[in-house]
């Protein structure tokens, strides 16, 4: 059996980037998998598909929308109906808008605060009852390097993602002593669908190829110069998951090739 065969792995957000990686990650490890995100219907499926082909345990999805408190519960309680309880969950759906705060869209503040924020509100509230009756749980929140640090132009981000930070910790001390563990994971820079639609507008904002946007903009604060890839991440989630983590609870750790060092 695999070191998560017989646990389930939620993870919001994961038809795509980081999320798809750390469920990728999960199922190999012998976890059921509940993906959830958006896309095209078909290579959805094949996603599903191909994760329930590597895992001993079932993958199946749930399209419900970060948005929406009760898509939320719903998604949580019908993957404790599925497979008895939600033991790993993953918050890590997230959108970016980047703006100067004065011309900063309002309904674009209320959804990246909705998605990258509150949203691990309502699935914690939602799993951590089945976590508690088991005795045994793990909550990985995606937070970001800029959950411990700012950017310009980034507002709503930096604000969901410094709230995270803090929700994380909160939740850790609440469930201490019930076998359960809650961590932030903080990365840099990702080459992702997320990342990479910030190219070319920043490349055209600035005059520079979209090299010099890699090398001098985005990894200007990365010390090693290398993205962050998903399979490290995904590394550090299973190792979070891991018995040797189980007194690692209220971190945020970065994974950020020394930008929080500096
Ligand atoms: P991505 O765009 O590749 O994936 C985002 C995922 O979230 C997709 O599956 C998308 O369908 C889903 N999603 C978006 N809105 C949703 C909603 N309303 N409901 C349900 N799902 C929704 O992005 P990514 O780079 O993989 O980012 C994943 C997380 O990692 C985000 O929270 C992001 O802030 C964080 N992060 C990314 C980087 C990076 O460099 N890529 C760095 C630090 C943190």
């Amino acid at each position: 059996m695999g070191e998560l065969g017989g646990k389930t792995a939620l993870v919001t957000g994961s038809t795509s980037g980081i999320g798809l990686g750390l469920a990728r990650g999960f199922a190999k490890a012998g976890a059921n998998v509940v993906l959830n995100g958006f896309g095209d219907a078909g290579e959805i499926e094949a996603l599903r598909a191909e994760l329930d082909a590597t895992s001993e345990g079932a993958v199946s999805y749930d399209g419900a929308d970060m948005t929406k408190p009760d898509e939320i519960e719903a998604m949580v309680q019908g993957a404790v109906a599925r497979h008895g309880t939600v033991d790993i969950l993953v918050n890590n759906a997230g959108i970016q808008i980047v703006s100067p705060i004065d011309e900063f869209p309002i309904d674009g503040w209320d959804r990246i605060i909705a998605i990258n924020m509150n949203s691990a509100f309502h699935t914690a509230r939602a799993a951590l009852p089945g976590m508690k009756a088991k005795g045994w749980g793990r909550i990985i929140n995606i937070a970001s390097a800029h959950g411990l640090v700012a950017s310009p132009f980034k507002s709503a981000y930096v604000t969901a993602k410094h709230g995270i930070v803090g929700m994380t910790k909160t939740v850790a001390l609440e469930v201490a002593e019930a076998g359960i563990t809650c961590n932030a994971i903080c990365p840099g820079y990702v080459l992702t669908p997320l990342v990479e639609r910030q190219i070319p507008d920043t490349a055209k904002a600035r005059g520079i190829t979209e090299d010099q946007v890699k090398r001098d903009v985005l990894l200007a604060a990365q010390w090693t110069k290398k993205f962050v890839t998903v399979e490290q991440l995904s590394g550090v989630a299973n190792f979070l998951c891991s018995d040797a983590a189980e007194n690692i609870t209220g971190i945020a750790l970065p994974v950020d090739g020394g930008w929080t060092a500096a």
